[in-house]
């Protein structure tokens, strides 16, 4: 069984953009600018806008973050949102979900401008992504494309499995690997909570990307032998052995699900680092102006 390590390849990925800053600067060019916007106080938003701003840093990227008090108004975030938009020195900008639920994530996503949604949620990279166009693909499922890539995983002519259609997760992965391209060029199935059967379909599944978002739900006599299991789950268990007093499991049943499958990610290490790590690669393709030409 191949483990898909996520935090190893995360890192060389992150030196990957270190090596192109460091380039960047003795050539005189603009290092790359992530704005993050952050509303209210919420612990899980202030842990992953944290993260994104430290793995900034790491790579030598300018960062700007935003705080906002839970309470403003949806007014005052667009014209937040419309004044990095004109700022030269900002070259991507994210919105951290969730939004307090005065305010409408449309709206707001709507007004990023596209050539700085570094995130991929904006209609206008989810079109240019679905039409094979240049695009910022949402960090997600690029992380888990780039980890299908790096670990050279056969997708040619195989049947890949998505549970969960969501739109920064399930959706947008459910198109990648449909791509004729590689990773891609599978024939493709898009699994949700209406679907029959669910357990006779991911059986039949080469590969199968699981994004719905309940503890350990996908079991060992789900899943065929030999197939590549790629888990996008993140859940917070109660562990009184841990110093934190908790741990992190997925949304496979991940020791049963390894001894059946021939590659696989953990959770922790497996996909949630190269979501960070693809949103810094999208930031560098925007600052170089590698998607939308200048
Ligand atoms: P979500 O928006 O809650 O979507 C869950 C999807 O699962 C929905 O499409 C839902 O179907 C489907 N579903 C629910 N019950 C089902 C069932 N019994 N059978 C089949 N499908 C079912 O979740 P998400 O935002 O995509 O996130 C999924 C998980 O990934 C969560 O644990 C989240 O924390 C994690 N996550 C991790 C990262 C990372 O960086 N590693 C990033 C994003 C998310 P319906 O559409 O019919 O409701």
């Amino acid at each position: 069984m191949l483990l898909i390590d996520g935090k190893k390849t995360s890192e060389e990925i992150k030196s990957e953009i270190a090596a192109r800053v460091a380039e960047i600067k003795v050539e005189g060019g603009k290092i790359p600018h992530l704005a993050a916007i952050l509303v209210g106080s919420d612990g899980a938003s202030q842990t992953y806008v944290g993260a994104k701003v430290k793995s900034c840093e790491q790579v030598g990227f300018q960062s700007t973050l935003v705080r906002l008090e839970e309470s403003v108004s949806e007014d005052e975030l667009l014209k937040v949102v419309e004044e990095i938009n004109k700022n030269p020195e900002i070259d991507g900008l994210i919105v951290q979900l969730p939004l307090p639920k005065h305010i409408s994530v449309e709206k707001v996503t709507n007004k990023i401008k596209p050539e700085k949604d570094v995130d991929g949620f904006t209609p206008a990279n989810v079109g240019r992504m679905t039409l094979g166009w240049p695009a910022y693909v949402a960090a997600t499922p690029y992380g888990i494309v780039e980890l299908l890539k790096r670990y050279n995983v056969e997708t040619s002519g195989k049947h890949c499995v998505v549970i969960g259609r969501s739109h920064i997760v399930g959706s947008p992965m459910s198109i990648l690997m449909a791509r004729n391209e590689y990773p891609g060029n599978c024939t493709v199935t898009l699994t949700h909570s209406r679907t029959q059967n669910l357990a006779e379909i991911t059986k039949t599944a080469d590969i199968l990307i699981v994004a719905i978002g309940k503890p350990e739900f996908v079991t060992a006599d789900m899943v065929k032998e030999g197939a590549t299991v790629i888990d996008v789950g993140i859940h917070r268990v109660e562990d009184s052995s841990k110093k934190s007093g908790f741990r992190l499991i997925g949304d496979v049943k991940f020791d049963e699900v390894a001894a059946k499958a021939s590659a696989i990610t953990p959770v922790p290490g497996g996909v949630g680092p190269m979501t960070i790590a693809s949103l810094l690669y999208n930031t560098l393709l925007a600052a170089e102006g590698k998607v939308y030409a200048k």
